[in-house]
This record gives C-alpha cells, sequence and structure tokens, in this order.
C-alpha cells in the first residue's frame, strides 16, 4: 500500500515530454522516466532517476515521495536537489579514516593482525591496559 498518488482522485498522467520519447543528448529513456512519474515498475538509470526526481519535485512532492516512487532513498533524493539535480551532492558516505598511527588502538591492533611487535604501541597497549584496570576506561583522563 503506498496511497500516493500524485492528483489523487483526478488520475492525471504525467507525461516526461509530450513530444519526445528519448533524449539522445543527456541518454535519458523519457518513456521509462514516465513510467516512474506515474508509479509504474520500472528500472531507470541513475540520470534518468535524478530527471525524474526534479520533475516530481517542480510538482511538489517532497522527497520521501519521490524517492518512493523512484526507488531510491530520501537522502538521496535531497543530494540531487541541493546539488542543482545532478548527481552526487550531499553524501553520507563519510570521509575515509585517516591512516592509524603508532601510538594509537588501531594501530596495534593492526600490528597484532600482522605479527609486527612496535615498541610504541605496546607501550600505550598496556598503558591503556593499566588505565582500564584501574578507572574503567581505556581513555587517558583529561
Ligand atoms: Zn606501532
Amino acid at each position: 500500500m503506498n496511497g500516493f498518488r500524485i492528483g489523487a482522485g483526478e488520475r492525471e498522467r504525467i507525461y516526461a515530454s509530450t513530444t519526445d520519447t528519448y533524449d539522445e543528448a543527456a541518454d535519458l529513456d523519457l518513456i521509462a522516466i514516465e513510467y516512474a512519474l506515474n508509479g509504474e515498475p520500472v528500472v531507470l538509470t541513475t540520470d534518468e532517476r535524478v530527471y525524474a526526481a526534479r520533475l516530481l519535485d517542480a510538482r511538489g512532492l517532497d522527497a520521501g515521495a519521490i524517492a518512493h516512487r523512484i526507488g531510491t532513498a530520501a537522502s538521496t533524493v535531497r543530494g540531487w536537489k541541493a546539488n542543482g539535480w545532478k548527481r552526487g551532492g550531499a553524501s553520507k558516505v563519510a570521509p575515509p579514516r585517516s591512516e592509524p598511527k603508532c601510538g594509537e588502538q588501531r594501530m596495534y591492533r593492526r600490528h597484532l593482525r600482522r605479527g609486527e611487535s612496535c615498541d610504541v604501541c605496546r607501550a600505550a597497549n598496556s598503558a591503556a591496559d593499566r588505565r582500564y584496570r584501574l578507572t574503567g576506561s581505556t581513555k587517558a583522563s583529561a
């Protein structure tokens, strides 16, 4: 039950284009987009999704309703919109973590995995162990 239909009651069909069926320049299948606009199951490319999302947004649908219709996440739709209806934009993906340095717990665990021995990390780890036994936390007190 998705319950939401544009122009509920009047069954108005939305057209991506009234003249073209294919946008050569942008490589968009306007027929496929039209299916998506009207809530019919269809597989779209990302560019077609962005195109459909822009049209639905222009009709006043919110990101959640648009996302449901084109089969993506609301956050993705908001990202496209924030990006001027281009793919990419605001990303949920966290930037890659920095490389661990010696003395950090992550580096100690990496040494262990690789069978390496490192005095700096071993000392840092046993200091953290001592802190943990004394204070219940591995974090150095401020
Ligand atoms: Zn180390």
